[in-house]
């Protein structure tokens, strides 16, 4: 049990947030401008968070001296990645308020439970199978019988620990390869498009949505979001309705990410969701009245939740490792500089590897149209001239 939550205001507060990556930083970001103070957790990993925080606890996770030293210090605490463990989560909420909860979390973390949730709500999802070994996978390409993806079970994020199966593979290769205890085999989805919801829920049950976002990825990972999406408006709405029946399933209290693709019929399934900021909840740093973060921390404390309302048509670029130069080397920015309208949001990563996430641009525009076609441009100029 939690224990009651007071109403809290800045600055009389410190906001502690277990983990210490980009979503932490701007959580952090978010605080600072409100007056509020943060403590950042970062479990012992890279934490870009560290350099904005007011305090660090730089001990992994389950170290009891960072466990006390973190429920000394912060008011209130929050999460900013979600695979953390439940020990650890259980531990904080025992003694100051941890939204949203563990129960809410642990649900989020592990895609087996998360299936079992949608399913136990009557909630639209891609259907699935749970797998432990060759034999179940066997059993489970039997019964789905064409295309699907094999996806762990744990710490799955950005296409993570996914295959993609034809459907005609040998069981028992593909588990000896596939690195995990246990998976999912979900049906291969043929959708038009994807969309997420970020949704907020306060202390008593109130909630706020943004307009849906329609994302497109690029390697698994989110490449850009357009807002607000280009889909029917009915469509929009369900999906909104959807994503606040989920956070209410859960007993939510904070920003909740909610997934979705949408089929070549028009249905709309969950794929999964984030129990926090949401990579494609960044544009409302710079389009919307109220930015995620600044929406997470007031419901966290307990503040009234702040209005949801687009401003502007936007387009968020992610900007991925591979745009950089080399790996100390970050593109020309002068493009993005040269348009008025293009918002700068970099990380503090000192090395570009692969295709991690650097930081992101906001471009506003007066359609979502116009936004994703000056994002496209930038991003071929950064591709280009890098091959
Ligand atoms: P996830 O980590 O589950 O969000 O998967 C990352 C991305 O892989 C998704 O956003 C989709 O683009 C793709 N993907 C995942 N599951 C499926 C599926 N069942 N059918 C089609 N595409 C999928």
């Amino acid at each position: 049990m939690q224990p009651p939550q007071p109403l809290i205001h800045p600055p009389h507060c410190v906001v502690g947030v277990i983990g210490g990556g980009q979503l932490g930083r701007m959580l952090a970001l978010a605080a600072r401008r409100m007056g509020i103070r943060t403590v950042i957790w970062t479990g012992g990993l890279e934490a870009p968070a560290v350099e904005v925080a007011d305090e660090v606890i730089d001990l992994p996770f389950d170290d009891p001296r960072a466990l006390e030293s973190f429920r000394a210090t912060a008011t209130v605490a929050t999460v900013e990645f979600e695979n953390i463990p439940r020990a650890t989560l259980e531990a904080v909420a025992g003694h100051i308020a941890l939204h949203p909860s563990p129960a809410a979390i642990a649900t989020c973390q592990n895609r087996g439970r998360e299936k079992q949730f949608l399913r136990d709500h009557d909630l639209p999802h891609t259907r699935s199978i749970h797998v432990t070994g060759g034999d179940s996978l066997a059993a489970a390409m039997r019964e789905i019988n064409g295309p699907a993806v094999l996806k762990t079970a744990d710490f799955g994020y950005d296409g993570k620990g996914q295959r993609k199966l034809r459907g005609d593979e040998d069981p028992a290769v593909v588990w000896r390869a596939f690195d995990a205890p246990a998976g999912i085999l979900e049906a291969w989805v043929d959708f038009e498009l994807e969309l997420s919801v970020m949704v907020a829920r306060d202390a008593n049950g109130r909630t706020a949505a943004y307009d849906p976002a329609e994302n497109r990825h690029r390697h698994h990972i989110l490449d850009v979001s357009i807002v607000p999406a280009r889909v029917d408006p009915a469509v929009a709405a369900e999906a909104t309705a959807i994503a606040i029946r989920v956070a209410g399933a859960l007993d939510y209290r904070g920003i909740l990410g909610v997934e979705f693709f949408l089929t070549r019929s028009g249905r709309l399934l969950v794929n999964e969701m984030a129990p926090r900021p949401h990579n494609s909840g960044h544009h409302t740093l710079d389009a919307c009245a109220t930015s995620q973060f600044e929406q997470q921390l007031r419901a966290v404390i307990g503040l009234p939740l702040g209005s949801t309302r687009l401003l502007t048509p936007a387009c968020m670029l992610n900007l991925l490792g591979d745009f950089w130069r080399d790996e100390k080397t970050p593109p020309d920015w002068s493009p993005l500089f040269a348009d008025g309208e293009a918002c700068l949001h970099l990380y503090g990563k000192r090395r570009a590897i692969g295709r991690r996430k650097m930081g992101h641009a906001n471009l506003l525009a007066t359609t979502a149209r116009e936004a994703l076609t000056r994002a496209e441009s930038l991003k071929e100029i950064w591709l280009c001239s890098n091959h």
